[in-house]
């Protein structure tokens, strides 16, 4: 079979180095939410949020976020049997840049990456994604099969949805 995997809330915890980088540089905020895909609702400067992630704390937040626990075992056993493609979409090419870096520095295995901010272009068995907007487009275009990976900010999406990674593998094992 041939898996699409997304990174971002799906492997790396991109939205848990952020919030760490945040309260950081600004200690006295609170956070406001993290259930909406925008994270311009979730910190007290708003849309600025945007230049602090992508820019100016960029490089810290994409090459040092974390590998979600268990992720690099769920990415081993997939990568065993099955092709393994990750489709991510990145802001722009400096982050694509960084995001190759930190797939690297964490050796994830994989067979290749797709950029795209289509995700529908990805063509093959199942896609993993976080996002309800990608979900729904998959879905639509019938590329390949979409399974939500359960996010405090996808609570939107009514198809199918997984809580762990061995409950991805079971599904495409059936
Ligand atoms: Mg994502």
């Amino acid at each position: 079979m041939k898996i699409g995997i997304d990174i971002d809330g799906v492997i790396r915890n991109w939205a848990g180095k952020l919030s760490e980088i945040y309260f950081r540089e600004n200690p006295v905020h609170k956070q406001i939410r993290n259930d909406t895909y925008d994270v311009g609702c979730w910190f007290p400067i708003g849309k600025e949020i945007y230049k602090f992630g992508f820019e100016v704390h960029a490089e810290e937040i994409y090459t040092e976020a974390q590998v979600y626990p268990e992720a690099k075992e769920f990415l081993k056993k997939l990568h065993k049997d099955d092709e393994l493609v990750f489709v991510t979409h990145q802001p722009n090419k400096n982050l694509e840049y960084l995001t190759i870096k930190w797939i690297n520095k964490n050796e994830l295995p994989h067979d290749c990456i797709l950029f795209t901010k289509d995700k529908s272009k990805f063509k093959g068995d199942y896609l993993l994604d976080d996002y309800t907007k990608n979900l729904q487009r998959i879905s639509m275009v019938r590329n390949s099969i979409p399974i939500c990976f359960n996010q405090p900010w996808n609570q939107d999406w009514n198809g199918q949805r997984v809580n762990s990674y061995d409950k991805f593998l079971e599904i495409i094992n059936k």
